[in-house]
């Protein structure tokens, strides 16, 4: 019974680490992204390398400059690179 409960342990050690493993490379990502961090903790938790796969491939957050083509921050009101100002028509 001492042999089970010890492997049991090691399943949750396991368990415990790759949640924390893929969760937390789940959160670079999502930050390298601009995406919101606990979809990428989700991801990475729940589906572990497939999740975190799913999640390089994902397209970008923020939106695009309508002048440069450039990719902005979500939260960001004007464009890095030419100075577009969002939601204004110039
Ligand atoms: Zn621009």
């Amino acid at each position: 019974m001492a042999m089970e409960e010890d492997v049991s342990n090691d399943v949750l050690l396991v368990l415990v680490a790759s949640i924390i493993v893929w969760g937390g490379l789940g959160i670079a990502i999502a930050r390298w992204k601009w995406r919101s961090p606990w979809l990428g903790f989700a991801l990475g938790a729940l589906l572990g390398g497939i999740g975190v796969l799913v999640f390089v491939l994902w397209p970008r957050g923020g939106w695009r400059c309508p002048r440069c083509a450039e990719r902005c921050r979500p939260d960001a009101k004007v464009c890095w690179r030419c100075q577009w100002t969002y939601g204004v028509q110039l």
